[in-house]
């Protein structure tokens, strides 16, 4: 294991953080996970010990993983931080200003931002040549891209460091520059919000315009389906963050995710969103107001 990236520090112990922890532990990597919130940081540790042992019961989850609710401490020693907190600006420029402060001068600095500028991200931050994205995909510890993306104040070497990373994680890195969105929100979300005006506008059902996808252009998991599991509130702050810096249209939140999320249809992890779920997760259908 490289002394250059281990141990990892993950912030936020959300959706994404908690399968980036997994991906780091799975890989011998000692991880700590920071979250704010006591309960979410709890559940976190559950789901993440589950999955590790499902995926290599050998691996001594106790030994390796830990939380905390102190970033400050916790990054002391580590080198490499992952940060997972959610799409808003304020938020992440807070963190970096943070890990510049307290994190190791050496350690890696990575945001898995989905759309924002990581030059941006790294004014904030005394160490800004050490600051890139990597930006992990959902579930992190099954999906096997990662997207790294070096802003005008990153030096080379975090690059390489974010490639080597990736790689150790078994990860395949693609390397991008920074532009809002990158390759795959700037793709991605285009599609996610066509399909919902698609929707909205009527032209079909849910899970008409999914399969369509599905079964005409071989997607694996359609862009409804795919919003659901990310979660309507993470892809709304998507957009939104988008549609702010590029102000082009086709990005604008569609009125139906912006409904869905102020009723709390958050998608598959509130049991609704374009589709019902079962408590298994299993896909139950199309939520009845959103079908056409
Ligand atoms: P989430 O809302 O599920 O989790 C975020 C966590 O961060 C929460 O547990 C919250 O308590 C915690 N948090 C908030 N403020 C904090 C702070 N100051 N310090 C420590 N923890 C704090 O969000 P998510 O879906 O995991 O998304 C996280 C990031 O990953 C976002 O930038 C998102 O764009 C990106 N992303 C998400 C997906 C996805 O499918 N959900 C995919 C790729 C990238």
């Amino acid at each position: 294991m490289s002394e250059v990236v281990a141990p990892v520090v993950v912030i936020g112990a959300g959706t994404m953080g908690r399968g980036i922890a997994v991906a780091c532990v799975t890989a011998g990597f000692p991880t700590t996970i920071v979250d704010v919130d006591a309960a979410v940081l709890a559940a976190a540790r559950d789901a993440a010990t589950t999955s590790i042992a499902k995926r290599d019961p050998e691996v001594d989850v106790d030994a390796l993983l830990s939380t905390s609710d102190d970033l400050e401490r916790a990054v002391k020693g580590a080198g490499a931080v992952i940060e997972a907190v959610p799409e808003i600006l304020p938020l992440k420029l807070d963190i970096f200003e943070r890990l510049g402060r307290f994190a190791e001068p050496a350690a890696l600095l990575a945001s898995n931002t989905s759309t924002m500028s990581v030059t941006r991200l790294a004014g904030a931050c005394a160490r800004p040549e050490r600051v890139v994205g990597m930006h992990f995909f959902n579930p992190a510890h099954r999906m096997p891209l990662v997207e790294v993306i070096h802003g005008s104040l990153t030096a080379w070497p975090a690059v390489e460091d974010a490639v080597t990373l990736a790689r150790r994680l078994g990860k395949e890195p693609v390397v991008v520059r920074d532009v809002p969105g990158f390759v795959t929100s700037r793709l991605g979300l285009l599609l996610g919000n066509e399909a919902m005006r698609l929707v909205e506008e009527r032209v079909a059902s849910a899970d008409d315009v999914d399969k369509a996808m599905r079964l005409g252009y071989r997607h694996p998991m359609g862009p409804l389906e795919l919003a659901d599991l990310v979660g309507l509130d993470a892809r709304l702050n998507n957009v939104r963050s988008m549609f702010e810096q590029v102000g082009n249209e086709q990005y604008r939140p569609p009125a139906i995710l912006e409904q869905l999320v102020a009723d709390g249809h958050l998608g598959r992890k509130t049991g609704r969103g374009f589709y019902r779920y079962g408590d298994d997760g299993t896909n139950l259908g199309p939520a009845a107001d959103v079908t056409a």
